[in-house]
Formats: structure tokens, sequence, C-alpha cells
């Protein structure tokens, strides 16, 4: 189940003199029998001693310096073993001139680390690793397994354990708490119990991460098929009221709520687990549309046209959201097209479908009545008349003779100059339309 690239890499590192070990998730999941995500190697190769070793690598990053192996379908990530965060505890500093001295930890003034680019020894890089369970190695020189924590023991017994203190490693990035909840809900492992209540106790401090990084974990956390679960245990431990101030707030108001929420994700994972690969605007009209829309009709209620109250919906979520996460500006005006078009979807007969069809998101638009439909069963005869009625355009087009088999009409020799240039462009009309 190991990627060929890996090993030819993990042989190349080894065979130069230096230690090269799969780690990380991949480890994890090799000993679970998952198939991992992708491959990711460490050494005691300095980047520019890897860089020598192979013509495919490009050093990337300013935080701390990786090399990518770039191959043909993949990228395998070495990355030279790094220091323990705690072992530097004595020598935090502040952020003043954190260009003058590049091998340091600095933590701002609540202990959370904003640099860390240390080289370290194969025990401190482990230990500097978020969970027991992500910091197994496997090292090629002898086919062993190596574990400086409780990682197997952990993976035996199905339990996410941070590496040393929750309190501290959590205040030191906390987004180690949305990872904690992302793999307890993907390989269904349960949070350590000490653990889960310091998480629980520290969730409203995600809020200070930066946006952009918390937008790239939550995309990871919800997009792989699990944030049905994710979902669960966010609103559990109080991660969501600090993520989603507002969402939450309009959970607490109706006890179906959340059962909607959740039955949406359950669609949009299976729609994962299908082997579809949805779009994040899908996700935030499955995880925000209802709420959303019941804002829009409220508005309309006070006298705004359906369109524009859904449009100051979208935008006034916009900006509240994007004070926590930089969700890209173009997935907001996705996820405004998804529930605009749901008025003309769920028109009896639909005016124009051919039209509605060709507009550019007509098919996430479906996807998202699709999830609805679970939850709102009026909505299944209009989903059918749907389905009915692309099943019939598509039987259509495959009944058209293809291009390929027609024969070519013999074009009519012209005489040069007969023919006028307006015709021309009607003729050619004609024949895009
Ligand atoms: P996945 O299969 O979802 O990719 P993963 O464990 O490989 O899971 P990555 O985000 O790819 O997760 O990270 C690779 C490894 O880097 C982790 O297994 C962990 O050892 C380490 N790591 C990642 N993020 C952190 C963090 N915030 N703090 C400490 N260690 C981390
Ligand atoms: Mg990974």
């Amino acid at each position: 189940m190991v990627s060929a690239n890996a090993i030819r890499t993990l042989y190349r590192l080894h065979q130069k003199g230096f230690r090269a070990y799969l780690v990380g998730g991949c480890v994890r999941d090799l000993l679970l029998e998952r198939t991992p995500k992708d491959f990711d190697i460490a050494t005691d190769a300095t980047p520019h001693q890897i860089k020598r070793l192979f013509r495919n690598c490009r050093l990337i990053g300013r935080r701390f310096r990786l090399a990518h192996i770039h191959f043909q379908d993949e990228i395998i990530e070495v990355a030279t073993f790094r220091k323990s965060a705690r072992s530097f505890d004595e020598m935090d500093m502040e952020m003043t001139e954190p260009d003058a001295r590049p091998f340091r930890h600095i933590k701002d003034e609540s202990g959370m680390i904003i640099r860390d680019n240390v080289f370290g020894t194969p025990e401190e890089d482990a230990l500097s690793r978020d969970f027991t369970i992500n910091a197994l190695f496997y090292n090629i020189a002898d086919f062993s397994v190596i574990d400086y924590s409780t990682g197997l023991n952990d993976l035996a017994q199905r339990l996410i354990r941070p590496i040393g203190d929750p309190y501290v490693r959590f205040t030191e990035d906390p987004v180690r708490m949305l990872r904690a909840v992302r793999f307890a809900a993907s390989h269904d492992f349960a949070i350590e119990p000490d653990t889960w209540k310091v998480l629980c106790g520290l969730s409203s401090t995600i809020a200070r991460v930066d946006s952009s990084r918390l937008y790239e974990e939550i995309r990871k956390t919800f997009f792989f098929g699990f944030s049905g679960p994710v979902f669960n245990l966010l609103d559990k431990s109080g991660l969501l009221a600090a993520l989603f101030p507002y969402l939450s707030l309009w959970l607490s108001k109706d006890n179906n709520r959340t059962g909607l929420l959740s039955t949406n994700l359950e669609g949009f994972d299976n729609m994962y687990r299908g082997g579809a690969s949805p779009s994040p605007a899908l996700f935030f009209a499955a995880f925000f549309g209802p709420s959303l829309e019941e804002e829009a009709l409220l508005r309309k209620r006070d006298g705004i046209p359906h369109q524009m109250a859904l449009d100051a919906a979208c935008a006034g979520f916009m900006e509240e959201i994007r004070k926590t996460l930089n969700v890209p500006r173009r997935v907001g005006s996705q996820l405004r097209a998804i529930l605009g078009l749901q008025h003309s979807l769920h028109r009896k007969p639909p005016r124009r479908p051919s039209s509605i069809i060709a507009k550019p998101e007509f098919s996430e638009a479906l996807a998202y009545l699709r999830i609805i439909t679970e939850s709102v069963k009026e909505n299944k005869t209009i989903l059918e008349w749907w389905d009915n009625f692309l099943l019939g355009s598509l039987s259509a087009v495959i009944q058209e003779p293809s291009p390929a088999i027609t024969p070519k009409r013999k074009r009519r020799r012209r005489r040069r100059g007969n023919r006028p240039k307006k015709e021309t462009v009607n003729s050619n009309t004609t024949v895009n339309s």
C-alpha cells in the first residue's frame, strides 16, 4: 500500500547514508489498513542536501523549509527532523526581529506559536507532532515502526491523545483542536476524556487563528466525507459557537434545526462517498443554506423582493464569516447563485428549463436540491421532474447523429466575391446556436 515513489525516495536517502522514515498520517493509516491520502518522509538530511540528491526536488516554505519531490502523478514531501516546541520554552522571545534570529520558536503573549523552524533529532521531531497516533515512524533501514510516545497503544485503543499536556499543546496551536475533531470523526476514534475536557474549555480560542489557515483547516475538516460526525463534535465541544456564532444562535432557537443540518451534511458526505467532488460552495449551501433562506424569507415579509432579500442575507453572511474564515469571495457568489436558483428550480412546471440547465451553477443547485430533499420531502416530486427532464435531454443528445459519423457535406464551390459578407456571419450564428 506504500506508493512506489515514496519507496524510491526513502531508498535513495538511505543509500546516501541518511535516515529515512515515513512519518505522520500515512504510518497511522497503513497500520489501520486504510489507504493513506499522501506520503510524508522525515530525514536527517538538510533541505539543501535533499535538493542535491533529487533532480526533481523543489524547496518550499518560509516558516519551515520543506523539500517537494515531484513525480509524474504525485508529490512526496520530505522534511528535515524538527525540534519540539516544548524544549525551547526557555528560549521564547518576542516577535520584534523574527528574521534576525530564524532558528527559534516564537510564541505570542498567549503562548501561541507563531514561528517554529528548528532542526532536531528524530525523537524531538516525533514529540513535536500533534497526536500520539500521528507521531509514528516507519524506518526503511530495517522495516521497523518506531514509537517514541504511546502511538501504537492509542491506535489499538482507538484514542486521540495529544503528545504532552493537552492544555499546552492546544494553546500553542489551537488548530490542533480542529484536528482532534477531524481525526476522531474520520477514523471513528474517541478523544481521550481529559483531553476532551481541556478542548471544550479552550474551544473559544480557535477564533484567534489566522483566517486563511482556518479556512484551509475547515476545508480539510469538512470536505472528506465525514462532515456529519464533525458537526456533532464541533457542536458539543463549543468550537462551532466560536467559529460560527450566528449559526450556533440560529440552531439554539429550534431543536429540530440540528437534525436538519445533520441530514444535509449526511447528504453532502454521501456525494463524496459516491465518488463526486462537491464544491466548497455546495458545502456552504448545505450548512448555512437553511438559515440564510430563513433570513431571506423574513426580509421578504418586510416587502423586499425575493432575490434582493437573498442577496442581502448572503452579503451579510459573507461579511460576518470572513471575520474568522477567509472564505474566497468567489465561493460567496457561487453560494448566492446556488440558493438563488432554487426559486426557478421549484417552479411547477419550471419556466424555460433549458436555459436554467445552461447556467453555470445549475448542477450544484440541483445537488443542493437533492441534499435538502432528504429533510423536505415535498421537494421529491420537483426533483423527480428535473431528473426526468435531464434524462430526456440526455437521450435527445445521444440520439442525435454524431458529427464524426455523419458524412461531410460536400462544400459548394463559390466564385470568389460571390458571397456577401453579411450572409457569412448569419450562417455561422446558426451553426453555433
Ligand atoms: P491526513 O490523512 O488527513 O492528511 P495527516 O495526519 O497526514 O492526516 P497532515 O495535515 O497531512 O495530517 O499532517 C501531517 C503530519 O504533520 C501529522 O500527522 C502530524 O504528525 C503533523 N502535524 C500536522 N499539523 C500539525 C500541528 N498543527 N501540530 C503538530 N503536528 C502537526
Ligand atoms: Mg497527510
